[in-house]
């Protein structure tokens, strides 16, 4: 696996990600939710890899929900910074990293628009979600 470093603008919060395969092979997918729009936000996932968000301290992260209310977007409450999207479930928290947050976000493709995900029903979102998102995501 492959270890890559990503934080928000001032460190509060920082992540450590891993993939089977360099960041030079992913397409990050820009959301076009009107959230993920406003945030520019691209993301990037694999279901085999893992995901470990360390926040400094809970008041800086704040957690925000919108539309069909099933994901929680993680952003740093002292800069800004949209961090991550989890859902949680039964069997553990899946999640999707915010490409832009990555050290070496320079090294990934351009990012496509994705529009998949508006269309599916609340039920159907996690079922994606499950398949597509990081399968094994850790907070601490
Ligand atoms: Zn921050």
């Amino acid at each position: 696996m492959i270890t890559e470093h990503a934080q928000c603008h001032c460190g509060k919060i920082t992540a450590e990600v891993r993939f089977s395969k360099p960041l030079a092979d992913f397409e990050p997918r820009a959301c076009d939710c009107d959230f993920c729009a406003k945030h520019g936000a691209a993301y990037i996932s694999e279901a085999e890899g893992s995901l470990d968000i360390r926040i400094k301290d809970s008041e800086h992260a704040v957690s925000y929900q919108h539309g069909s209310g099933l994901a929680d977007f993680l952003l740093c409450g002292h800069c800004g910074v949209l961090m991550a999207v989890t859902y949680s479930h039964e069997g553990g928290t899946a999640g999707s990293l915010n490409s832009r947050t990555l050290d070496n976000r320079r090294s990934l493709m351009p990012a496509q628009t994705s529009s998949a995900v508006k269309f599916l029903s609340d039920t159907e979102k996690p079922e994606r979600w499950k398949q597509v998102w990081i399968q094994n995501v850790r907070f601490s």
